[in-house]
């Protein structure tokens, strides 16, 4: 049956641990504290594939740390695409549930990076209870928040996969970030950390529907990450006609929490607006959207909305497309309109899913 859950013994993934926590699990062992930059090294830094590679440990307690943890990485179920390309993988996690992963090249990168550097898309939930009514991760409904382990095992695995490295992170895969707080926030730290992976803070954004008090809390979180909203309508006439978190937090309570992270935060701000005829297109929705744009100097990436099976939405047509970026530049508002068919991933949190594809077809489909 689909995406059913499978009862399993395998040990907590070593990838969700922290240096702090390594040193209490070598003081637990009686071991000093050096271990634990030991451990951490040959976790994040070198990617080893078994205990066995970690040499200047003992042997003893190789066997110890394989007897209480797995190496976490990650088994794909499927992988579409190609190195050139959009890459997606399935992941299938220890407990039969599958999560996406999505690697997008440099020439297709989020936010227009053309660094030369590959930007992995990253889930944190599996399914979302959010329900954006525009959003396949919300049909398939909420099943559960990802540990930390799994969530850097994703980068990890497709480290493997692919044998290049992961330098750039956009939390904008399956679920809602900010609704996994403490353990992001952890990640974030294995992620970000000179101990651990290594990966720049201005390297990692976080996208949001608009869960107001956890943009606060993360605002306060010391690293110069980025931040995107899933904003979609500048209104709450809008804004609650096809995202219901925007009846508990409001638009107006959403640009409070903004100031709030601008205060704390130094990089612009990304609203992220997918146009969807009929319901967000319209000169004044384009007006009030420069409006707030301007306010927090936020940048923003219009993206034509892609049909999803199932739903009733429909895209722009070009012309209208041009005229509401035109809106926005008139404005002098920095904003971006991205037309790439088959380039979903920048849509929104949740929104990389395939599109012809609900979460229980992929797994029919593979299993
Ligand atoms: S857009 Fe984001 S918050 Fe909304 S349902 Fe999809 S994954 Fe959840």
């Amino acid at each position: 049956m689909a995406n059913t859950p499978v009862k399993t013994e395998v040990p907590p993934s070593a990838l969700g641990l922290t240096l702090d926590d390594w040193i209490e699990w070598a003081e637990s062992k009686k071991q000093p504290k050096f271990r634990a930059k030991q451990i951490v090294e040959w976790l994040y830094q070198k990617r080893v594939r078994s205990f066995d590679e970690m040499t200047n440990l003992s042997q003893d307690l190789r066997e110890q740390l394989s007897e209480q943890f797995s190496l976490g990485f990650l088994p794909v179920a499927r992988a579409t695409g190609s190195q050139d390309t959009t890459r997606k993988f399935l992941f299938r996690l220890d407990d039969g549930r599958f999560i996406e992963t999505v690697r997008i090249p440099a020439n297709a990168n989020f936010d227009g990076d053309r660094s030369g550097r590959i930007t992995l898309c990253v889930s944190s939930q599996v399914g979302c209870a959010y329900a954006c009514k525009f959003c396949a991760s919300g049909l398939a409904g909420f099943t559960r928040n990802l540990e930390v382990g799994e969530i850097v095992s994703q980068v990890v695995s497709v480290e493997h996969e692919t044998g290049e490295p992961i330098r750039n992170i956009v939390f904008m895969g399956m679920g809602e970030p900010l609704a996994n707080l403490s353990r992001l926030n952890k990640a974030l730290e294995i992620l970000n950390s000179d101990w651990g992976m290594n990966i720049g803070a201005r390297h990692m954004t976080v996208s949001t529907s608009g869960l107001a008090p956890q943009i606060e809390k993360l605002a306060e979180i010391p690293r110069q990450i980025r931040l995107a909203i899933s904003l979609h309508g500048a209104t709450d006439e809008v804004r609650d006609q096809i995202m219901p978190i925007n009846k508990k937090y409001p638009i107006d309570r959403l640009f409070e929490a903004l100031e709030t992270w601008g205060r704390y935060k130094k990089q612009m701000i990304t609203f992220e607006y997918i146009l969807i005829k009929g319901v967000n297109d319209s000169p004044d929705d384009a007006a009030e959207l420069a409006r707030r744009a301007k306010k927090l100097h936020a940048k923003v990436n219009l993206i034509p909305y892609n049909t999803v099976d199932g739903l009733e939405w429909k895209r722009p047509d070009e012309d209208e497309q041009d005229a509401f970026l035109a809106v926005l530049l008139k404005a002098n508002v920095t904003a971006t309109l991205r037309r790439e068919k088959g380039h979903d991933i920048d849509a929104a949190c949740g929104q990389l899913r395939l599109q012809e594809e609900t979460a229980e077809g992929i797994i029919e489909t593979v299993f």
